[in-house]
């Protein structure tokens, strides 16, 4: 992949701008590089008024199409936005990875799977942000201990932006900061999407390694935004283990996979796999039906990266902001396994 990658930079590098003669790549318009098997992409980053916008595009398209024929060509252009015209947008955001956290319906688990694994990616050192855009019911700052947190706003490069709030490492962001939980319902269509894009765009979410995106459950409004908005990296579907659960996961994926969307999902992962009484921690009892999440992950083609067994303490943890990852219950583990799986998979850039 890295060879990949300066391979493309090497052939960009011998695309000039015609009005300074100097090179793209070092111009700084390249950006946001990325190669997978099936694609490249990228981001071209002009200034506001730059006219040559549509030749250099081109121009990267017919340098890079003959060397990697099979490959489709993801070219994203972007003008810088001048820090006096504009103090809201910041011009591009760098996050190596940027996953969504889908389920098919609420409920099970998605937003406790979303906190352990950014909890679990901060305890392993990777500079991890979280955006809670669950706009049904933003649970996260509850998950995470912090009701009361009001984000400040912080400057940068002449740019106003929202600062997340860190909490065990994790930078977080939740539309539950702004609204009182019971005004939580008027986050619906256009006020929700733009909200979200505001939390997108003019936060201070720059330099991650991961951001990880805890969507609404289902299939709407948010999930196009964040395609819109983002290059997603992948997606990933919580799932219970129910036979009837699989129409929903099926119908997750088909959304990522629809050719709008286009976004790889990385894993299923399957919550509540089976019930672990605290007295009796050797004893497991299949009440949601055994193994529904290898059957999804065979009927879908999608890698299971974990199964997390339903105990009472993930949920009391839930409940008193302190994530189950950062204790040694049973849970804990599974979260940990979980992100080794993930750090696995072929899109995740390390
Ligand atoms: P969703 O985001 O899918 O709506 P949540 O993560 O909010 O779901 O979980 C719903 C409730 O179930 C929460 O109270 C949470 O603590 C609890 N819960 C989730 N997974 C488990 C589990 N494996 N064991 C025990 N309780 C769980």
């Amino acid at each position: 992949m890295a060879h990949k990658i300066s391979r493309i930079t090497s052939l960009l590098s011998e695309i000039k701008h015609p009005e300074t003669g100097n090179d793209i790549v070092s111009l700084g318009i390249v950006q946001n590089l990325r190669a997978e098997d099936k694609f490249i992409a990228m981001s071209l980053v002009f200034k506001p008024n730059d006219a040559f916008v549509a030749s250099i595009k081109k121009a990267v398209e017919e340098k890079l199409k003959p060397v990697f024929p099979d490959v489709e060509l993801r070219i994203l252009d972007l003008r810088k936005q001048s820090p006096k015209a504009s103090k809201k947008e910041y011009p591009v955001l760098q996050i190596k990875n940027i996953l969504a956290i889908a389920s098919g319906k609420g409920g099970v688990g998605k937003s406790t799977v979303a906190v352990n694994l950014a909890v679990a990616l901060a305890q392993r050192g990777f500079n991890t942000g979280l955006l809670d855009a669950d706009v049904y019911g933003p649970s996260i700052p509850t998950m995470l201990g912090m009701d009361d947190a009001r984000p400040a706003m912080v400057e940068k490069d002449g740019f106003e932006l929202i600062d997340p709030v860190e909490k065990f490492g994790v930078k977080c962001l939740s539309l539950g900061f702004f609204v009182s939980p019971n005004d939580a319902v008027i986050w619906r269509g256009p006020a929700a999407t733009g909200a979200i894009k505001q939390l997108i765009k003019q936060s201070n979410w720059d330099g991650l390694d991961f951001l990880l995106i805890d969507l609404p459950p289902g299939t709407g409004d948010v999930h196009l935004t964040m395609v819109q908005e983002l290059e997603l990296t992948a997606a990933l579907i919580v799932t219970t283990p129910q036979k009837v659960a699989l129409a929903d996961v099926v119908r997750g994926v088909n959304m990522f996979r629809n050719k709008d969307i286009n976004v790889p999902v990385a894993g299923l992962i399957e919550n509540m796999a089976w019930f672990t009484p605290a007295e009796l921690p050797d004893n497991k009892y299949y009440i949601f039906g055994k193994d529904g999440g290898k059957q999804m992950a065979d009927e879908t083609g999608i890698p299971l990266l974990g199964e997390i067994p339903l105990v009472q303490s993930l949920r009391e943890s839930g409940d008193a902001g302190v994530p189950a990852v950062l204790g040694n219950e049973i849970s804990a583990c599974a979260f940990r396994q979980i992100v080794d799986n993930l750090l696995q998979q072929p899109m995740i850039i390390k």
